[in-house]
C-alpha cells in the first residue's frame, strides 16, 4: 500500500503542493515510511499569506463569543476522536501510545477550550487623570500571524500556538514540523469541520528553510510565534529584526533538578524524578537533563535512583508496557549516540544505559536507547552545556545551596529548573535565585495554563501562556480622551 498524503490547508480548502514534491514521514517504531508530507515552497506560503489577509478582517470583526464557539467547537472535534489522535501521535514520534493518550492529545483539548474561555473574559486597561481625562487601551488583533513547532509534542505545541492567536482575533499560517506532520493535519480537516471561515487558518507543511523562511521573510505576516532549537530561533531572530516583527521564541533547554539532602524522598517523589529526566525518552523541552544531588545523600539516592532507572522498559509505543518508545528519527537517534560517545570520550561513566536497544519483531528497525545514567563529568563538561534531549541524565555532586545555585546557572539555557526540599525558606530563596523562566518545587511539569511559560537566555525570548499568549498576538492602543 502506498504511504497516505497529507495536504495543506490554504483558504479552506485541501491542497496538494504547487510543485507537487512530497517528503517521507517515518514512524520510528518501526523505521518505516508511513505518510508523505507536502515539501511546499515559497508559493504555496504566499497564497496561504494571501488567503489569511483576506479573511483577517471580518475575523477580527467577528465577536469573541463566536471565536471562542468556533474553538470549543473545534476542541469537541478533537476530543472525540482522541483515540485516533493519539494513535497518529505515537506513530508519527514514537512517543508510547499512553502518553499520548493521558497528557498530548488531553492538553491539545485544553489548550483550545483554555483560549476559547481566556477570550471571553479578557479585558484591557483604562487610566484616569485627575484633571479630567481618560485613557483606555484597545487591544487589536495582529492581522496575519505565523506560527511554527518542533516535533516533540506535535498537537500539544502547535494548539498552544493557534489557539491564542485565533482567540485573539489574528488569521494564522501554521507551520508543523515536517518530522511530526500528522496530527496537525488532521486537525486541519476539523477546522473545516468545526466551521472556521477560510483563510482564517492555514497549514502549509514542509523544511524549515523551504517554508519557514519565506513564512518569517513574508513581508504581510506581523508575528511569528516559534517552538524549537536555539540555533533555528537565532535565524528567525536575525531574518526578522529588520522587519522590526514581534517574535515569541521558546527554544532549548540544560535543565537541572537539585535534590537537597532535606528533600522528602518517598517513592512518588523518587518517580517523578525519574520522569523528570526520561519521560517521552527526555524528549521533552523541560526535561531535567543534570540531576544535582547534595553529597550528603549523593551514594544513597544514586542507588535508589538507578534501581528505578534500569526497571524502565523500553519497548514498541503500542505496548502498555513501555515506558519508552523509540526516539523520533534516525538522525536524532545519532545524534544522542553521539552525545553518549562524546560523555565516555570526557571520561563520564556510565552507569546505566549507554546504548542502542535492538528490538525484535515489527520494531526492529526503530530507533530506540535505553535510558542512561552518566557521573563523573564537571559540570562544565560539554555533555552538562549542550542539549542532548534524549533519554540521558548526568548526576552532579553538590555540597551547600551556593554550588548548587552557580552550578544550575551555569549554563547558556534558562528553561526549566525543580529543586527538591522540604525547608520553606530555602524553596523560596533558592527558586528567587534560579535563572529559569520557570521553577518546579517538588514537583515537575506540574502546569496552570494561565502562567507564563518561557525561557531566559538562550532558552527563550518572550512568554506563553495565559493572558501572556493573549497580549503577545494584539497590538495595545492607547487612546486619551479629554473631557
Ligand atoms: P528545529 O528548530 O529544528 O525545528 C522547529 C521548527 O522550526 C520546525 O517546524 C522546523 O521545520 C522549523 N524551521 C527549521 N528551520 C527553519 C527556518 N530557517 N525558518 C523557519 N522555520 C524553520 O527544532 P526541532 O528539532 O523540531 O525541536 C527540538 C528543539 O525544540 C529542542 O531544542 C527543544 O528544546 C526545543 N523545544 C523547546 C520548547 C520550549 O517550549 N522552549 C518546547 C519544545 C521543544
Amino acid at each position: 500500500m502506498s504511504p497516505k498524503r497529507l495536504a495543506n490547508l490554504i483558504d479552506g480548502r485541501l491542497e496538494a503542493p504547487r510543485a507537487n514534491r512530497w517528503l517521507d514521514v517515518f514512524e520510528p517504531a518501526t523505521g518505516a515510511v508511513f505518510a508523505q508530507c507536502p515539501d511546499s515552497d515559497a508559493s504555496d506560503i504566499d497564497a496561504a499569506v494571501a488567503a489569511a489577509r483576506r479573511a483577517a478582517p471580518a475575523w477580527a470583526a467577528t465577536s469573541a463569543d463566536n471565536r471562542s464557539h468556533l474553538l470549543h467547537r473545534l476542541a469537541d472535534l478533537v476530543e472525540a476522536r482522541v483515540e485516533e489522535f493519539a494513535a497518529l501521535e505515537s506513530r508519527d514520534s514514537g512517543k508510547p501510545l499512553a502518553l499520548a493518550r493521558s497528557l498530548d492529545i488531553p492538553r491539545a483539548v485544553s489548550n483550545l477550550r483554555y483560549f476559547a474561555a481566556a477570550i471571553v473574559s479578557w479585558s484591557s486597561q483604562s487610566h484616569a487623570m485627575e484633571l479630567g481625562a481618560i485613557n483606555y487601551t484597545l487591544r487589536q488583533p495582529l492581522g496575519v500571524v505565523g506560527c511554527i513547532s518542533p516535533w516533540n509534542l506535535p498537537l500539544y505545541l502547535f494548539t498552544w500556538k493557534i489557539a491564542p492567536a485565533l482567540a485573539a482575533g489574528n488569521t494564522v499560517v501554521a507551520k508543523p514540523s515536517e518530522i511530526t506532520p500528522c496530527t496537525a493535519a488532521l486537525l486541519g480537516e476539523l477546522t473545516i469541520e468545526a466551521g472556521l471561515p477560510p483563510g482564517v487558518f492555514n497549514i502549509v507543511q514542509g523544511r524549515g528553510p523551504g517554508v519557514g523562511q519565506p513564512l518569517i521573510e513574508h513581508r504581510q505576516v506581523k508575528a511569528v510565534s516559534f517552538t524549537g532549537s536555539t540555533r533555528t530561533g537565532e535565524m528567525i531572530a536575525t531574518a526578522t529584526a529588520t522587519q522590526f516583527k514581534k517574535v515569541s521564541l521558546e527554544m532549548g533547554g540544560k535543565n537541572p533538578a537539585i535534590v537537597f539532602a532535606d528533600a522528602e524522598l518517598s517513592d512518588a517523589n523518587l518517580d517523578t524524578i525519574v520522569r523528570s529526566g526520561f519521560a517521552n525518552q527526555g524528549e521533552i523541552c523541560l526535561c531535567g537533563s543534570r540531576l544535582l544531588v547534595q553529597r550528603s545523600i549523593y551514594a544513597n539516592f544514586r542507588e535508589r535512583y538507578l534501581e528505578r532507572v534500569r526497571a524502565l522498559r523500553v519497548g514498541d509505543p503500542n505496548e502498555a508496557t513501555s515506558d519508552l518508545g523509540a526516539l523520533v528519527s534516525k538522525e536524532h537517534f545519532d545524534k544522542v549516540m553521539g552525545c553518549i560517545a562524546q560523555a565516555r570520550e570526557e571520561g563520564g561513566d556510565i552507569l546505566c544505559g549507554g546504548h542502542a536497544v535492538q528490538l525484535d519483531g515489527r520494531c526492529a528497525n526503530g530507533w530506540y536507547v535505553a535510558p542512561t545514567v552518566i557521573e563523573g563529568l564537571a559540570p562544565d563538561a560539554v555533555t552538562n552545556q549542550q542539549e542532548i534531549f534524549g533519554p540521558v541524565v548526568s548526576l552532579i555532586p553538590f555540597d551547600d545551596e551556593a554550588e548548587a545555585i552557580a552550578i544550575a546557572n551555569g549554563t547558556g539555557y534558562g528553561l526549566a529548573a525543580s529543586l527538591w526540599t522540604t525547608d520553606l525558606s530555602r524553596a523560596h530563596r533558592v527558586g528567587a535565585e534560579l535563572d529559569f523562566g520557570i521553577v518546579w518545587i517538588n514537583c515537575w511539569l506540574l502546569r496552570d495554563l494561565r502562567t507564563p511559560f518561557g525561557g531566559t537566555k538562550q532558552s527563550g525570548l518572550g512568554r506563553e501562556g495565559g493572558e501572556e499568549a493573549l497580549r503577545f498576538f494584539t497590538e495595545p492602543k492607547n487612546i486619551c480622551i479629554r473631557y
